[in-house]
């Protein structure tokens, strides 16, 4: 786990890294500024999201996520900041939440919650260590010394882009632990959590038990394997307070029968099937189904059709989407599936055919999208892709991915300039502003696009490097 090494890295030896920050003065004696908090947090997301392995870049995955945590964020009226939630494969219980709203989830909480409410419920608790300012208030009490250790951590990571001897010094510490100490909430904090977390369950239309069940699950899990407690509990210590604290809470609330959403199921799912060896997740579903020991067996036959997928057993997917229709499973993700089962049987034809039936329902599925606009390309309906991605990002700009798919239809006609134009977008908004220029500079030498292009790749151009400038002026590392 080379970023939370790198954690670990900045905690033991920040003072050497951290040189040249910022005096950060009387503000960090009290809580962190919201626009400093911000900066660390998307440092430290950008960093995941391009050299963190388990990080989980899978669209279904994260617009679930970002569903279930928009629904909980909204029934809490004081939140008042926007939220982003991402998922890691790690088998580990666990979930945290990042400075500036950035939550990550493991795909071994995901898969161990027994119902939608208990996941809600463990979210719930974390977008209230956000909302509280919890995050903030740990780092803002500490020293200036202490604080600078928080900073140092995006410096580390970026060290270790171009100085291979910091992460080999990372991986030799081996003291990550030493992150759980410093993300270690303090008793108040996880009361405060867990009573606005319960709220904030009970506003969105959940079962609030779950919250409990999940935490003392988690804790009889501890037991059993003492020295290996979910790191769920190391982070946000649960004491017998803290459980009948929460019973009594619930005590209090209306008691409400909870179906689980589609989604959640097939989301488990996917992430079962597509963790380990895809021999075994086979084996798993197929025993599921013989023995109709299952949650759904909507679930399960999706779970079993994209293990086969990762097999390479199209025939095996195709059956069990059939199944699934039969089933008449109304979800984008059972769609998506088909048309890529079709797709991978190698008939185009009815994969674009899916796609663009399911996008008169989905308008706003994300995947479906992508998807429609990748099997338009494979079939050299290069204009009609370009033509969509265009539309679709007058409609949400900031989505990285639609500018990567139109700089590829742009490459697939032969336009060059226009190409490196909207792959310099993709990277502004992951952050990449070194990238970006450069791909602005492809642009200028591209040999292609009339004058009123070239103007606007100038004009452009310009403005990323007064940004990049003023970005290095401050010395912020972020
Ligand atoms: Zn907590």
């Amino acid at each position: 786990m080379r970023f939370r090494t790198l954690i670990a890295l900045a905690i033991l030896a920040p003072a050497a890294l951290a040189e040249g920050l910022p005096d950060l003065g009387e503000a960090s004696r009290t809580d962190l500024p919201p626009y400093m908090e911000r900066r660390i947090g998307e440092s430290i997301m950008r960093d995941i999201r391009l050299r963190e392995p388990s990080y989980i870049d899978d669209v279904e995955v994260a617009a679930y996520l970002n569903t279930l945590g928009a629904r909980l964020s909204a029934a809490m009226p004081e939140a008042g900041q926007s939220f982003e939630f991402f998922a890691l494969r790690d088998a580990t219980l666990n979930a945290f939440a990042l400075p500036g709203g950035y939550i990550g989830v493991h795909s071994g909480l995901i898969l161990a919650a027994q119902s939608e409410s208990e996941l809600a419920g463990v979210l719930s608790h974390e977008i209230a260590h956000v909302t509280q300012k919890h995050l903030a208030r740990l780092m803002g009490k500490q020293n200036q010394a202490q604080m600078t250790q928080w900073l140092a951590i995006a410096v580390a990571i970026l060290a270790a882009r171009s100085n291979s001897d910091v992460s080999q010094a990372a991986m030799a510490t081996g003291a990550a632990a030493g992150v759980q100490t410093m993300l270690n909430y303090s008793r108040d904090f996880e009361r405060e959590a867990d009573r606005i977390g319960i709220q904030t369950l009970d506003r969105a239309g959940f079962d609030v038990r779950g919250m409990a069940s999940f935490f003392e699950r988690m804790q009889k899990f501890g037991r059993l394997y003492e020295n290996n407690a979910p790191g769920y509990l190391r982070t946000h210590p649960l004491t017998i307070e803290r459980i009948s604290d929460m019973e009594n809470r619930i005590l209090q609330a209306q008691y409400r029968q909870v179906a689980d959403s589609t989604d959640f199921q097939l989301v488990r799912s996917k992430l079962r099937a597509s963790q380990g060896d895809p021999r075994d997740a086979v084996t798993d579903f197929e025993t599921q189904l013989r023995e109709r020991k299952y949650l759904s067996e909507m679930a399960a036959r999706y779970g079993l059709a994209v293990a086969q997928m990762r097999m390479k057993n199209y025939p095996a997917a195709g059956r069990e989407v059939t199944e699934l229709r039969r089933l008449k499973t109304a979800s984008p993700m059972v769609d998506t599936l088909a048309a890529e089962v079709r797709r991978a049987q190698g008939d185009l034809a009815d994969a674009l055919k899916i796609y663009r039936e399911a996008r008169v329902r989905h308008a706003r599925n994300k995947a479906l999208l992508y998807g429609q606009i990748e099997a338009m390309l494979a079939d050299g309906q290069t204009q009609e892709a370009l033509k969509l991605a265009t539309v679709e990002l007058q409609l949400t700009p900031s989505d990285p991915a639609l500018h990567g798919l139109q700089a590829k239809s742009y490459a697939a006609l032969g336009k060059r300039l226009q190409q490196h134009r909207a792959q310099a977008e993709l990277y502004v908004l992951r952050g990449q502003l070194v990238a970006a220029i450069q791909q602005l500079e492809l642009a200028q030498k591209s040999g292609d696009g009339d004058y009123f292009e070239h103007s606007q790749v100038d004009a452009r151009l310009r403005e990323l490097r007064a940004r990049h400038l003023e970005e290095m002026k401050q010395k912020m590392p972020f």
